[in-house]
This record gives C-alpha cells, sequence and structure tokens, in this order.
C-alpha cells in the first residue's frame, strides 16, 4: 500500500485530498499543526469507513516540531511515496507592496516557504526510498510572475504582495527541487487546487475543496510517464492546465 503525508491536512483542501487518496487505497499520513484537531480528521475520516489514515502532529513553522514528525514517521515506516506540502497561509489582505511589513513576509514565508523546504528536507530520504516518490507543492495561480503582471489578469490590481511572493518564492523552489531530482523517478509539481471556498479565504471562493482535492490527488497518483517540473491550474487552463510561471 502507497503512503502519502499531507500537511495542513485536519482541514479543508488537505483533509479532501486524504479523503480522495484514501478512496484511491493510500496510507494517508495527516499532517495537523495540533493534535487535537489532527486526530478529530483522522476520526472522522474512519467513521466514513477510511481506516487507513494516522495523525501526525507537525507544524511546518517550526524546525523542531518538522524534526520531531520524521522521527515518529521514520520510527512507524522507511518508505513515503508521496509528501504533499499544502499547509499554507494567506496572512490577511490587503497586502500592499507599501504597507506590508518585513515582519508580515516573514510570517508568511515561515509556513508557505521555509516550512516547504524544511518538510522536504526532513523526508526526503524516507521518499528516496520509494520506487515512485512524488511531491506536490499546492502553490497558487498568484504566485505566478506572469499572470501577476499581465493587465488582463483577474489579479492583477489585487494587493497581495505577501501571498503572492510567497507563492512564486515556492514555485521557483519546485523548479529547482524538480531539476536535482531530474535523473531519479520523483515527480515534482506545482499544482494550484483552484479558487475553492474554505476558512482560507472566508468561503469567497467560487470551486469547491471536491474540485481541489482532485486537482492535487492526480498530481500525487502520477504514472512514471508523468510530467515533473511544472506548474499547473486547471481553473486557468482547463485543457492541459499548465500555467506562466
Ligand atoms: P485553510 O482552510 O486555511 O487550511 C490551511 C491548513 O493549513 C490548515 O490545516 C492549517 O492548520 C494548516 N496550516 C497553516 N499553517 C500551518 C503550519 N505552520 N503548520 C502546519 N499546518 C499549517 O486553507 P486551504 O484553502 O485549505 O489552503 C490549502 C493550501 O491551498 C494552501 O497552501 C493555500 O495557499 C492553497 N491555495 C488555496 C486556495 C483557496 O482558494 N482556498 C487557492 C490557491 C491555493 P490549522 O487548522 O491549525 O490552522
Amino acid at each position: 500500500m502507497k503512503s502519502v503525508l499531507i500537511t495542513g491536512a485536519n482541514k479543508s483542501i488537505g483533509f479532501e485530498t486524504a479523503r480522495q487518496l484514501l478512496q484511491q487505497g493510500y496510507h494517508v499520513y495527516l499532517g495537523s499543526r495540533t493534535l487535537e484537531n489532527g486526530l478529530k480528521a483522522a476520526e472522522q475520516l474512519k467513521s466514513e469507513g477510511l481506516t487507513e489514515v494516522e495523525t501526525l502532529q507537525i507544524d511546518v513553522s517550526d524546525s523542531a516540531s518538522v524534526k520531531a514528525a520524521r522521527a515518529e514517521l521514520g520510527n512507524k515506516i522507511n518508505v513515503l511515496d508521496v509528501l504533499i506540502n499544502n499547509a499554507g497561509m494567506s496572512g490577511g489582505m490587503p497586502q500592499a507592496a507599501l504597507e506590508a511589513s518585513s515582519e508580515a513576509f516573514r510570517r508568511v514565508f515561515d509556513t508557505n516557504v521555509f516550512g516547504v523546504v524544511d518538510v522536504t528536507q526532513a523526508f526526503i530520504d524516507l521518499l528516496r526510498n520509494s520506487p515512485a516518490p512524488r511531491i506536490v507543492n499546492v502553490s497558487s495561480s498568484q504566485g505566478s510572475l506572469t499572470l501577476a503582471n499581465d493587465p488582463a489578469n483577474k489579479y492583477y490590481r489585487h494587493k497581495g504582495s505577501v501571498y503572492q511572493s510567497s507563492k512564486a518564492a515556492l514555485n521557483m523552489y519546485t523548479i529547482q527541487l524538480a531539476y536535482e531530482l531530474r535523473d531519479t523517478p520523483f515527480k515534482v509539481n506545482a499544482v494550484d487546487p483552484g479558487f475553492v471556498a474554505t476558512d482560507f479565504n472566508n468561503h469567497r471562493g467560487t470551486g469547491t475543496v471536491q474540485e481541489a482535492g482532485t486537482r492535487i490527488a492526480k498530481y500525487a497518483m502520477l504514472n512514471a510517464d508523468g510530467p515533473t517540473g511544472t506548474f499547473v491550474s486547471e481553473e486557468h487552463n482547463p485543457e492541459t492546465g499548465e500555467i506562466p510561471w
């Protein structure tokens, strides 16, 4: 049975992705910043008959927590097949470039960027032991430099300098990671789940967590001939999914 670790999976997009991968026969390590919320989420899934789920407490912005989670998982398994770096935060809007503080940038980068670096590096050895490892970095079309600078794009006037910078940085990290792992069986991709209704945007999103979970799960389950080093958004490009970096 393949295994997957999903960060920030106690609710919203991460939780739904966990549900869909459980339905696909994966064993899910449900990452949760607080143990209590993670245990509740796992109980919910078990009550739906999805029993191959275990909670892993992990605050991605806290390197001690990441190390402890790695040690805990290492006591259970030697092989991890999939890592989904889903945990993320917006930092609250608006974030005008001339007004958002560097402290606000640091706080969001701690989770959206540095957290992904710490988690990926902590779990890479377990992933290397898989015959077909997959890393999905949950990004956003708002992290596209090209779209952000396009007057025709809906986010052109969006004052999201902190969040958008963090996802642009995450995208660059994805490119670097895919490059370093290019001669291995790894597939590493950045996936935009779409603008979906969650706590993240006070449920103003127009899509559903089900759609988002399906988009992410697809890249978690890629075959050997699947892409690596891509940035996809089915919301922006329903045909191929690819959007400009
Ligand atoms: P959400 O409803 O706010 O849920 C975020 C999840 O991440 C929660 O489980 C939260 O845990 C967790 N989290 C935040 N900081 C964390 C940390 N330091 N360590 C561990 N977990 C942490 O957001 P969402 O809509 O599901 O978003 C999930 C991902 O999709 C994010 O990366 C977001 O940027 C991306 N995304 C979302 C949308 C959208 O429209 N919703 C669009 C594009 C991209 P707590 O419950 O403990 O707070």
